[in-house]
């Protein structure tokens, strides 16, 4: 059995995991453009900050892939698929045949039409590649616009403020992370930024880069006809599924390559998984690419699994965040966004202590948390996406969900502080991510995981055929 993987990340290597748990004797091929091994991506901010060394990054080294017995093509992209044949096409015009293929080739940067995007000192940043652009063009940059105040555009705007550059953010909508806070929650965050001397213009875009003669970056235009001076422009203003490569395949296609609960695509044999698929999303019922590292992980997990013959199902995910800037800290999952009253059939529970920086929200639908938000004390991000996951009724504890005190006494959030805990209770009591549940409530819990071994369990222990 030849196993072609095209791609060299966390679904890949979680594919890779799986196959050998079955299969010790087939031939796994991985294609990968990237002259190096996996890496943990989302550190890539923290390393342009200068918060976590080199050492760090990678999350693969060369002895996993031999001990596996891999080969690994560096270098050469997927270029086109012939499934017909059985076989892909690489860089250079080379084939490769398979018996199973897994697409896992990630997403890729949109970049907007911007007059003079083209061209030195503008760099998206998901990469290594970009990493090593922009570090190497530290030097000649004092001022930086970032486009876009997602996840990555403001981690990168806090590395490069942390690396001393005057940084001020553009985001099109009116708020930071808009993906992720609702109106209060982004009001203190933008505070948080401003305490910091972070500059940022909402509610505005940028419509030019600004080049001399040489093509040097002088500054970008805004819609409104503001002018904000600068000498590099890091772009994030979200990824794509990365689908090019496969346009002219007869895969079924939407916003990202579409996959059944097996993480199988229509084509028989070919799988795909992790920020390229277009995936069930558990809370909206629906297909959808939902582009975070633990899903890329389980994904990946389950379709090497079934590649080597096995059967798991993939029940499903929603989007998880957890993010910090300026010591700010943010968790959320599933709908996060939704005010109240903005949905009749939704509830939001809030608890705000503006004082003390402490924001909780959940969101219900029919009496199932939906989604959550947090800010700053994150203690029950565990206890909250367990509840997702479990789907369980809440409507018997629904008013201690955000309450300051009165944690239900079934769920106790380990925080240092509130009150003394006497880990010889451990016996009596399970660890769910950040929560601890009696024994005693084992059964209504066990279909709560929050740690991502436990939810890789919850995929095959209720839908093992
Ligand atoms: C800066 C940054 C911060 C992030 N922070 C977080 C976070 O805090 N939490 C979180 O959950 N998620 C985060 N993410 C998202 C997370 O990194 C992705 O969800 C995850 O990496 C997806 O894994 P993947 O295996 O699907 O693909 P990717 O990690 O995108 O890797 C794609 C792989 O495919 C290869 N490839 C590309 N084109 C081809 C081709 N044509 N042929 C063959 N191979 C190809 C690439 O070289 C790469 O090896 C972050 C992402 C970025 C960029």
């Amino acid at each position: 059995m030849r196993y072609v993987i095209a791609g060299n990340s966390v679904a890949a290597v979680s594919a890779i995991d799986a196959i050998r748990r079955r299969d010790q004797d087939g031939e796994i091929y991985v294609i990968s453009p990237e002259p190096r091994t996996a890496y943990c991506r989302p550190l890539i901010t923290y390393k342009l900050a200068g918060q976590v060394p080199p050492e760090r990054l990678p999350y693969r080294q060369e002895g996993y892939y031999r001990a596996k017995g891999v080969n690994l093509i560096y270098g050469k992209s997927l270029e086109g698929l012939e499934p017909e044949k059985g076989r892909v096409a690489l860089t250079g015009g080379e084939r490769l045949e398979y018996d199973r293929l897994l697409l896992a080739m990630g997403a890729v940067p949109f970049m907007p039409p911007i007059e003079g995007l083209d061209g030195p000192g503008v760099y998206p940043f998901t990469t290594m590649e970009h990493l090593e652009l922009v570090e190497a063009a530290l030097r000649d940059w004092r001022e930086v616009v970032v486009v876009g105040a997602g996840m990555i555009g403001i981690k990168a705007a806090e590395a490069l403020h942390l690396r001393g550059l005057r940084v001020t953010v553009v985001e099109l909508l009116d708020r930071i992370l808009p993906i992720v806070l609702d109106g209060t929650s982004s009001v203190w965050a933008q505070r948080e930024m401003e305490k910091h001397g972070m500059g940022y213009i909402l509610g505005d875009s940028v419509v030019a880069i600004e080049r001399d003669r040489k093509g040097n970056v002088q500054g970008v235009s805004l819609k409104s006809g503001t002018r904000v001076p600068a000498q590099g422009v890091i772009v994030a203003v979200g990824v794509r599924p990365n689908v090019g490569p496969l346009s002219s395949s007869p895969l079924q296609i939407n916003k990202g390559v579409v996959v059944d609960d097996c993480m199988e695509t229509n084509i028989e044999g070919v799988y795909a998984a992790g920020d390229i698929v277009e995936a069930y999303d558990l809370i909206l019922g629906a297909k959808r690419p939902i582009q975070v590292w633990p899903l890329a992980f389980r994904q990946g997990l389950i379709a090497g699994a079934n590649m080597a013959g096995g059967r798991r199902r993939y029940v499903g995910g929603f989007p998880i965040n957890a993010v910090g800037f300026f010591g700010f800290k943010v968790a959320s999952a599933g709908l996060s966004t939704v005010e109240p009253d903005m949905e009749e059939s939704i509830e939001v529970l809030r608890f705000v202590d503006e004082e003390r920086g402490i924001f909780r929200k959940v969101v219900l639908g029919n009496n199932k948390v939906m989604g959550f938000l947090i800010l700053n004390d994150i203690s029950r991000a565990g206890i909250y996406t367990g509840l997702i996951w479990s789907r369980m009724d809440v409507a018997g504890f629904k008013e201690y969900l955000v309450d300051e005190v009165s944690v239900p006494e079934s769920c106790r959030p380990i925080v240092s502080g509130t009150e003394p805990w006497s880990f010889d209770t451990m016996k009596t009591h399970r660890r769910f991510g950040w929560a601890l549940f009696p024994l005693s409530y084992r059964k209504q819990f066990t279909a709560m995981p929050s740690r991502i071994e436990e939810i890789c369990a919850f995929d095959s222990e209720v839908y093992t055929l």
